[in-house]
């Protein structure tokens, strides 16, 4: 699809939903879900480190990896694929962003309707009562201690084979179900539930763009187009050509 006819669909559009994952935040330094297994954890499987299984294994393993990538965090900002998105939703009328990321860089950017499908990394709860516990010391005990019960801390993420949090999947069904346009950008959809939402929006006969460095993998089909770019290129290049008149600072 050219940029023009993508730029049409979102400039008549009253409800966009977005999905976004780990390619939106690769251009903030971020890896995505596959290169994050690299270096020390190349020779890990996702399952091995990203499941209730492999906490009760190893909970030292898998917490030390979830440091890791907290740390990385913390030192990311938002890039310009995060700040279309703000632009975005500062235009139509109603926006839902759904995000299979758990770095944060959605609220950090200033988009306000966000729904976290996999929960956020700089939040740790306990793993027995579940309460999200807001300090706790990075110390020789790995994983630290709840303060109340002494179960041990996780992050507070969804893993392989855990529900998603209360309401957030019906949410985004809804956004889907009811959108006029569907974006998803940088997700390789293999992720279930949330790769069925394009679909879904897409059953309900709303347009779907796919926005990524690779058509390889993705939906395809009559209704569904595809941006090929980083986002951080495409999404400002589609807001501009969307609003090409509007002189707001961005
Ligand atoms: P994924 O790693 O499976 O896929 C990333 C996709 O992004 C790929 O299709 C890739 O081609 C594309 N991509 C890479 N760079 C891009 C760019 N600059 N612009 C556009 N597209 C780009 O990620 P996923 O689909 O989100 O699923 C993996 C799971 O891992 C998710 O559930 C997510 O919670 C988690 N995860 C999150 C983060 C994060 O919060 N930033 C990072 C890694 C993994």
């Amino acid at each position: 699809m050219t940029m023009d006819a993508a730029a049409d669909l979102l400039q008549v559009a009253n409800r966009v939903a977005v999905l976004t994952g780990a390619g939106i935040s690769a251009e903030s330094g971020i890896p995505t879900f596959r290169d994050a297994l690299s270096g020390l954890w190349a020779s890990y499987d996702p399952e091995e480190l990203a499941t209730p299984a492999a906490f009760r294994r190893n909970p030292q393993l898998v917490w030390d990896w979830y440091a890791e990538r907290r740390a990385k965090v913390a030192e990311a900002r938002p890039n310009q694929g995060h700040f279309a998105l703000v632009e975005i939703e500062r235009r139509v009328p109603e926006f839902t962003l759904l995000t299979q990321n758990v770095d944060g860089l959605h609220r950090e950017a200033g988009s306000r309707h966000v729904v976290e499908l996999h929960g956020n990394i700089r939040r740790v709860r306990c793993s027995d009562e579940g309460i999200v516990v807001e300090r706790w010391v990075e110390g020789e005990e790995r994983p630290p201690r709840c303060p109340r019960c002494s179960g041990f801390l996780r992050p507070d993420v969804v893993w392989f084979g855990e529900d998603l949090p209360e309401g957030a999947l019906e949410a985004a069904g809804r956004s889907a179900e009811e959108c006029d346009l569907f974006l998803s950008v940088g997700t390789s959809n293999l992720v279930v539930p949330a790769a069925s939402l394009p679909w879904q929006a897409h059953r309900h006969g709303a347009p779907v763009i796919v926005i990524n460095t690779t058509v390889e993998g993705q939906h395809s089909g009559p209704g569904i187009h595809h941006l090929v770019g980083k986002a951080g290129e495409v999404l400002p290049a589609l807001v501009r050509a969307a609003w090409p008149t509007d002189r707001t600072a961005w």
